[in-house]
């Protein structure tokens, strides 16, 4: 039963569920104030960029459940509109060209990002949050098998369990694997039921998408245990960044509460070792190979027919590539650059995984309390 038996090790990392959920307990709280400051909730994104891989995969669902607003300008900081002219003249000096980014198979990168360009736009993340829009049929299956047959080492979704795969290619259909579970929580917990018009839990969603898979439930844990040793790693980093919010109050907010989140990430002990990855003679080129396959994950989702699942979409997937290029890029921390909507879909990220634990084990109660009921 999806409901029981969520204890001991989390296979392919050093970290139990017990942790992961007391961890959570503390970081709940944290995280829910800190995506609600002007820094984290404002992200910079292009919903409206064409899908590079089929043509006819024009925006589907314009309803108002899948539309996403843009931000009225004048919330946004005078200091990120400076920063982004100085962007612009700086990529027109080098002549960056949107071909270069996209074929660019050596890139170091595990990210394509949005240009500036008409498409780039402030859009408000606590206001459009990711629930159910009623996105599904061919359009949403055709992306999700495009991700795991032609982008996941050939791993079919039926298959990433194999202990037969090596470790990173294995690890790597677990992550991809636990976002479409985070995704499916989200979708179900935000349930929108068509004939009452009433908006609440459904458990027979949960049940059928991720309650009768343990390994889905599992591989948001690993995602959780990765994105902690993401943190842990670059602990000073995210301590000296400077978070504008075009307030002093705020900034200091923030700071405050960055300063917790890579606290709780000191007091465990290591989630996951990443040192064990890519690094025999016949995983070493792999590393590479992953790299190119996610940068083709991040461009997928411009595929994504409904604006606010493509919102989510992205920044999801550019929140894990993130984390994976902080274990994965450098051994240096202080070589490390990042930029704000790397950051921003880092922690939103995170506190979407944070949020879907909290979902399951309200749907686990449903569950046990709905059995105990027949
Ligand atoms: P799907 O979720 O479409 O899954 C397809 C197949 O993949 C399943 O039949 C199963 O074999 C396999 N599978 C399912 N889950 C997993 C897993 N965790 N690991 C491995 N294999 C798995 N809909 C919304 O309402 N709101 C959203 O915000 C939203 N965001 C989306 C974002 C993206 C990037 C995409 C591609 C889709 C999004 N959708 C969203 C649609 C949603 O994910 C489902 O596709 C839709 O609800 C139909 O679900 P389904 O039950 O047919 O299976």
């Amino acid at each position: 039963k999806g409901y029981c038996c969520f204890e001991g090790q989390i296979s392919d990392c050093q970290c139990k569920y017990e942790s992961v959920e007391e961890m959570n307990k503390e970081l709940t709280p944290v995280l829910k104030d800190l995506v609600l400051t002007t820094y984290f909730r404002y992200y910079k994104v292009d919903l409206w960029k064409e899908c590079p891989f089929w043509p006819d995969a024009e925006l589907l669902c314009t309803s108002e459940r899948c539309s996403v607003p843009s931000v009225d300008i004048s919330k946004i900081p005078d200091e990120w509109k400076a920063e982004n002219l100085s962007k612009v003249e700086k990529s027109s000096i080098f002549g960056e060209s949107s071909m270069f980014h996209n074929c660019d198979y050596s890139s170091n990168e595990f990210c394509i990002f949005d240009e500036e360009s008409g498409g780039l736009r402030y859009v408000d993340l606590p206001t459009n949050p990711e629930r159910f829009t009623g996105y599904q049929g061919d359009s949403a299956t055709r992306v999700w098998n495009s991700i795991y047959n032609e982008n996941c080492f050939g791993i079919p979704n039926h298959l990433g369990d194999n202990k037969d795969t090596c470790l990173e290619k294995r690890v790597y259909y677990k992550l991809i694997s636990g976002l479409h579970a985070s995704i499916s929580t989200n979708v179900c917990y935000y349930w929108l039921d068509m004939k009452t018009g009433v908006w609440g839990p459904n458990i027979d969603c949960f049940i059928w998408k991720i309650g009768k898979f343990p390994d889905r439930i599992e591989n948001i844990y690993l995602n959780f245990a990765i994105y902690i040793r993401a943190i842990n790693k670059i602990s000073d980093y995210l301590n000296n960044y400077k978070y504008c919010n075009g307030n002093d109050e705020e900034d200091e907010k923030v700071s405050t509460l960055i300063k917790k989140v890579t606290d709780v990430s000191k007091d465990y002990p290591f989630t996951f070792d990443e040192t064990k990855f890519f690094n025999s003679p016949e995983t070493k080129d792999l590393l590479s190979d992953t790299k190119f396959q996610f940068r083709n994950v991040t461009r997928i989702m411009d595929c994504v027919a409904c604006e606010k699942c493509r919102l989510w979409g992205k920044l999801q997937i550019t929140g894990l590539g993130t984390a994976l290029k902080i274990l994965f890029s450098t051994d240096d921390v202080s070589s490390l650059s990042l930029k704000r909507s790397e950051i921003v879909a880092f922690i939103n990220g995170f506190n979407k995984l944070s949020t879907s634990i909290n979902m399951i084990d309200e749907f686990r109660n449903l569950w046990k309390k709905r059995d105990a009921e027949k």
